[in-house]
């Protein structure tokens, strides 16, 4: 099996070539990501390895096809970013990482409700320049605030595990209810109840033409004041032009955010010494309660070592033309 890893940093190559030993495929790591332009460097290979920035749109999935690749395996959960319906019409297969670690991305939602609140990067930045003042730094308690969840599947259940440690009462939407989290007390209602109930948002939902721009100027308005709004999922759940707007009219009172929705010109890259022309990140970066991190809420060792090996069995099911349990229909 010819493999083409697209996207590739130094930790990806590191796992696969860790974990290859035992299926001795045959992998080229390119560092640039897959699209139309690129899509010309998978001549010859048999499968195509993508992460979430990688974008597999029918005018790229028909040269895919045209060179001969038969799989698509998304190292990672989400898939909005592959057209599945001209996969289909193509015949490649489509596969994904769907559950590699939930632990990892629901501990980071609460890193940025800890951090955001308590101001603990603030803290560190001060004590370092001899300033051990307190002013400006006060956060509030979490237990008996109402955090709300919206999308309640792995990583949605993990964080309401997570956050009922804290004592914090919890509503949650779902097109789906998960019952075991009932015992939990966790209390399902319409979304609208939630915005209007939570001082914490949580968003753990998939893109899709239902949930993009979830977060805008009407959603926004139903919440309460100085709400605190979390996205560790999909950038384009939030419009990011509303949420700035919420911000500045102090609406919102803290927003933590591991995804954006332009991301895939900056994330996972040292930009430092370019300049940087995304006014609406710029913007984001100014305001001092608001933290960014660039998509690293799956970034741990149990993750990595997860969506390595789920991705090398996907791929070795797809040699052997055995059943694909983790197929995207
Ligand atoms: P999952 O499929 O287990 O759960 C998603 C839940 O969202 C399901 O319960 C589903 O019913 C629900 N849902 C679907 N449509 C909805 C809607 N319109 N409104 C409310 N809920 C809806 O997925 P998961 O493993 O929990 O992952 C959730 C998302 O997290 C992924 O889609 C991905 O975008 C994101 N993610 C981010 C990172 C990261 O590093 N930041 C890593 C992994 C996953």
């Amino acid at each position: 099996m010819k493999i083409a890893v697209f996207s590739t940093k130094s930790y990806d190559q590191e796992y696969f070539e860790k974990y290859n030993q035992e299926y001795n495929f045959e992998f080229s790591f390119f560092e640039t990501s897959l699209n139309f332009d690129t899509a010309r460097l998978t001549d010859g290979f048999n499968v195509v390895c993508v992460f979430v920035n990688d974008i597999v749109d029918p005018e790229t999935l028909r040269i895919l096809s045209n060179n001969g690749v038969g799989l698509i395996a998304l190292r990672c959960a989400g898939y909005n970013n592959v057209n599945i319906e001209s996969a289909n019409k193509y015949n490649i297969k489509v596969v994904r990482v769907p559950a590699y670690s939930p632990e990892a991305v629901a501990e980071h939602a609460i890193a940025l409700i800890l951090t955001l609140n308590r101001k603990t990067h603030k803290a560190y930045n001060r004590i370092r320049e001899g300033n051990f003042s307190l002013k400006n730094l006060i956060g509030f308690n979490l237990q008996n605030k109402t955090v709300g969840v919206i999308g309640t599947g792995q990583i949605g259940a993990t964080f309401c595990k997570l956050i009922k440690g804290f004592g914090s009462k919890i509503v949650a939407f779902d097109i789906h209810k998960n019952t075991a989290l009932l015992d939990l007390g966790v209390e399902y209602m319409d979304i609208n109840e939630v915005f209007k109930k939570a001082d914490i948002i949580s968003l753990h939902c998939p893109l899709n033409e239902h949930t993009k721009h979830i977060i805008n100027k009407d959603s926004i308005s139903k919440m309460k004041d100085g709400v605190m709004i979390i996205n560790t999922s999909r950038g384009a759940l939030i419009k990011t032009g509303d949420v700035i707007e919420g911000l500045i009219n102090k609406k919102i009172g803290y927003l933590g955010i591991d995804v954006y929705e332009q991301e895939e010109n900056l994330f996972f890259e040292d930009l430092s010494e370019r300049i940087i022309e995304d006014e609406f990140i710029l913007r984001l970066m100014s305001f001092p309660n608001v933290l960014i991190t660039s998509h690293q809420a799956f970034f741990t060792q149990e993750a990595m070592v997860e969506i390595t090996t789920t991705t090398l069995n996907n791929i070795k099911a797809f040699e052997k033309n055995e059943e694909l349990i983790n197929e995207v229909k």
